[in-house]
This record gives C-alpha cells, sequence and structure tokens, in this order.
C-alpha cells in the first residue's frame, strides 16, 4: 500500500509557483470575502492568507460583520471585478444563516475570469462540456494527486460518493473528461457497499467520520479520502484508514492528504488568472482561454 503524500506534492507545486511568480514578473492578488466569525472559516482564512504569502501573491482580506447586507456584498463583489489589479475573488463559505440560502446568487456575480473557487455557473458549465476556466480546487487537487502518482484513470471504473457542488460533481465531470466511467453515489444510493467495491478507484467526499470500511473496498483499489471530520480535536477522514490501508493499492492520509492539496491548487488557480489577464492585454480583447485539465 502506497501513501499519496498531498503535503509533500503541494509543497512542490507552491514552490514551482513560487519561482514562476518570480521569473515571469508576475503580479497575482485575490480577495477573500468573508462574513461573521466562524471558526473554522477563519482557520481556512488565515490558511489561505498565509500560503499566499508564501508564494508571493498579494491577498486582501474584506471582513464583514454578521449583520451585512446581501447588497454590500455584491458592491463589493462588483468593485473587485472592476478592479484590474484583482485577479481572484472568493467568498469564503458558509456564510452565515441569513444569508446562507442566497450564496449561490451571491457567488455568481463573481466575474467568471475571477471565479478562482470555480464554484460559478460559468466555471461548473465549461466542465460539463469537456473544458475549463477555472476546475474547482479539491478537484483539481484530486486530478493532480492521481497524475503525480502516474495513476491512469481511463477506462477505469471510479466511484464518487458525494455529489456536492465543489466537490463531487466537478470531479466525476472531470474525470469524466478524462475517460474514466464513472458512478456517482449520494445519501439517497442503495446497495453503497456493492457499488464501492466495484470501484478501481473510489472517492470519497461525504462528510462522515470513517464511514467507509474496509468492506467497501475492492482489493487493491486506489481510495482517495476528501473528509475532514473534526472529533475530540482530532482529524478523521470518511474512511476509516486503519482497516483499509492493507486493503488498497494507495491511499491519501486525513490529515495531509486532500486538504493541502486544495489550497495549492486554487494558487494554481490565481496565478493561472494573472497570466490571462495578461494574455487579454496583449490581444486587446477578451479571450475566454478555456483548457482542458
Ligand atoms: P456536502 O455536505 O455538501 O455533501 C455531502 C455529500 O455526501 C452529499 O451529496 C450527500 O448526499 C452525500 N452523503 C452524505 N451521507 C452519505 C451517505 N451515508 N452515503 C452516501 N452519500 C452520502 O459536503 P462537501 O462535498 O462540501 O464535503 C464533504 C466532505 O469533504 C466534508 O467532510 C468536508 O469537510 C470535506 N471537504 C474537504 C475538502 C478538502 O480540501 N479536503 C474540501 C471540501 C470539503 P445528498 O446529496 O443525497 O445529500
Amino acid at each position: 500500500m502506497n501513501i499519496i503524500d498531498g503535503k509533500k506534492i503541494s509543497e512542490e507545486i507552491k514552490e514551482d509557483l513560487k519561482k514562476e511568480i518570480i521569473d515571469k514578473n508576475l503580479k497575482p492578488s485575490i480577495a477573500i470575502i468573508m462574513v461573521g466569525n466562524n471558526p473554522a472559516s477563519e482557520v481556512y482564512v488565515r490558511n489561505k492568507l498565509k500560503a499566499c504569502e508564501k508564494v508571493g501573491i498579494k491577498a486582501e482580506l474584506f471582513h464583514y460583520e454578521e449583520n451585512v447586507s446581501e447588497d454590500e456584498i455584491i458592491d463589493c463583489i462588483e468593485k473587485l471585478n472592476a478592479n484590474e489589479d484583482v485577479h481572484g475573488i472568493i467568498v469564503q463559505s458558509p456564510l452565515p444563516y441569513k444569508l446562507r440560502e442566497k450564496e449561490d446568487y451571491i457567488t455568481n456575480f463573481i466575474k467568471p475570469d475571477k471565479d478562482v473557487d470555480g464554484f460559478g455557473i460559468y466555471s461548473l458549465g465549461c466542465v460539463t462540456s469537456d473544458q475549463t476556466k477555472f476546475l474547482a480546487a479539491t478537484p483539481y487537487g484530486i486530478i493532480k494527486m492521481l497524475e503525480h502518482e502516474n495513476i491512469d484513470v481511463e477506462g477505469k471504473n471510479v466511484v464518487v460518493v458525494g455529489r456536492s457542488v465543489i466537490v463531487g460533481r466537478p470531479l466525476a465531470l472531470a474525470l469524466l473528461n478524462k475517460n474514466a466511467t464513472v458512478t456517482i453515489a449520494h445519501s439517497k444510493t442503495k446497495n453503497l457497499k456493492e457499488i464501492c467495491n466495484m470501484a478501481d478507484i473510489l472517492v470519497v467526499a461525504i462528510g462522515k467520520d470513517r464511514f467507509i470500511t474496509a468492506d467497501y473496498v475492492k482489493e487493491g483499489a486506489v481510495v482517495i479520502d476528501v473528509g475532514i471530520n473534526r472529533i475530540d480535536g482530532k482529524l478523521y477522514g470518511d474512511v476509516d484508514f486503519e482497516s483499509v490501508k492493507d486493503k488498497c493499492s494507495y491511499i491519501t492520509p486525513v490529515p495531509g492528504g486532500v486538504g493541502p492539496m486544495t489550497i495549492a491548487m486554487l494558487l494554481t488557480n490565481v496565478v493561472e488568472s494573472a497570466k490571462n489577464a495578461i494574455e487579454i492585454k496583449e490581444r486587446g480583447k477578451w479571450t475566454r482561454n478555456l483548457k482542458k485539465h
């Protein structure tokens, strides 16, 4: 069994970004909009700010009180959309209860060129049509990890458990674009165990502490654990690492697997956006700059 070291791979990606920023004299910049004081969000935002600083991306935090209005956030997004020096805009999820239902609506005000989280409908639409503007950072990180380990997905049975818009759905489509045979499972799926047992590559993103045990896993499968569950101050995945590790060929640990890759790929998207902005300026006209991952 091989442990896929997401921390190490992400450090390599960040080193390459740092070098590229210096070599090409790029001035990448991201704006992070945060509302309220959700403790988990505060940690994520702090980590993003730190990671940006380390690679040379300018990061500015727009931190609003919980009682901010929807219009104030949208105004902020519109100003950032118009600011040529800003290459990426993200709204830290989740928004406070009062605004939660409006989260997708608000996020969709971010211009597709700056949607470095890839959660907007334009970015999601691109991945359904076998192209990408910005692939969401977690699916992008998983694709990069598989590539790093030379795990070819073409023709493989991939089961993605979880169908969220930020992980399961874009990942399933990105893998389909790479010619995998993809099954998406969710909370209403019947015979989940049987379906998981067909997987050459099993990806789990459900947010249920150590839910996937060895009996869900085919001998020799690749297991990617996206889950982050905090139990008594310790982090666990959605996969029961101890019972599964001896059955699979590759597995990602929690922590130190998908998590660090997510931040590295967000930074990659910001740098990509900064390069796109230069290209658009040089051409003197807007370009869709779509690519295949
Ligand atoms: P969501 O809550 O948005 O989605 C969870 C998905 O899992 C839903 O599709 C749900 O089905 C499905 N599900 C829930 N219970 C079961 C079950 N018993 N059997 C099968 N499917 C089930 O979660 P996210 O996608 O946002 O996150 C999932 C996990 O990944 C969380 O632990 C989160 O913290 C973590 N995460 C980690 C990241 C990282 O960087 N490592 C990044 C993003 C998330 P249904 O649609 O039917 O409700």
